[in-house]
């Protein structure tokens, strides 16, 4: 679904990803950890095109990105099957739920009206919220918003959901709600990439953990294998910090 070889990024002089190769298979659940700093989100923002990319190559779901955004048609494509959430929810906030939701299938689609209204129905009832509809953003809580957020990603059917630390500001007794929607989701396939500080989650949901010190993957396994038995002495102090 994912291949990267050999993928170089800088921000000016700054080399921030660093030879990079990763492949995600269909269906896979990776999960990226690391400190801060260290390239996870701009790792995750090239795969959809939100970054440029300078030397190396890039394969989503068989549609080759070239370095410097080289091909608009793929990024146009992999935009259509990439869905994104963010830690900050990034809603509409002058549109309802449901609008928010119907928006993309509405324009990027052309679905009709009524398509459009019954998929974000069915796709709010999914992520726990049917009854919060017609309301605005800003009179939901953060998990509701959050779960909103990863509904409208989702009526654009996407092939591969990325996540980008999803539930870091949220309330602490929000943040299960989200992850159980994530749970769901990787259980029934969806391929995803998901940079989380959420270690229970990583280990009960990854099928892979991949650990990023300054732009270089120095680790990546198993769960259990990545947490309980780092090879990697950066690894080993990284999860000392934060286990
Ligand atoms: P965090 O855990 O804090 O979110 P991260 O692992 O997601 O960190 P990135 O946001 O990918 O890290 O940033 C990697 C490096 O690139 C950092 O040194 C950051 O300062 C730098 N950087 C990120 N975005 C830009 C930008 N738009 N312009 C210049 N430098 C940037
Ligand atoms: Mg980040």
């Amino acid at each position: 679904m994912v291949e990267m070889k050999g993928m170089n990024k800088y921000f000016g002089n700054l080399h921030v990803l660093k030879d990079i190769d990763l492949t995600v298979e269909q269906g896979e659940v990776v999960v990226i950890i690391g400190a801060s700093g260290s390239g996870k989100s701009t790792l995750i923002r090239c795969v959809n095109g939100l970054e440029e990319f300078e030397s190396g190559h890039l394969k989503v779901d068989g549609h080759e990105l070239a370095p410097k955004s080289g091909n608009p048609k793929a990024l146009a494509e992999i935009r259509k099957e990439v869905g994104m959430v963010f830690q900050q929810f990034n809603l509409f906030p002058h549109l309802t739920v449901k609008k928010n939701i119907m928006l993309a299938p509405r324009k990027v689609k052309s679905e009709s009206p009524t398509v459009a209204d019954a998929t974000a129905e069915r796709l709010l009832s999914r992520v726990g919220i049917g009854n919060q509809a017609d309301k605005y953003p800003s009179h939901l809580s953060g998990g509701q918003q959050q779960r909103v957020a990863i509904a409208r990603a989702l009526a654009m059917e996407p092939r591969l959901m990325l996540f980008d630390e999803p539930t870091s500001a949220l309330d602490p007794e929000m943040i299960g709600e989200v992850l159980d929607v994530m749970r769901e989701l990787a259980k029934e396939g969806m391929t995803m990439m998901v940079v989380t500080h959420e270690m229970g989650f990583a280990r009960e949901v990854a099928d892979r953990v991949i650990y990023i010190h300054e732009g270089q993957i120095v680790e990546q396994g198993k769960p259990e294998d990545v947490f309980d038995n780092p090879q990697n002495e950066r690894t080993q102090s990284f999860l000392s910090r934060v286990l």
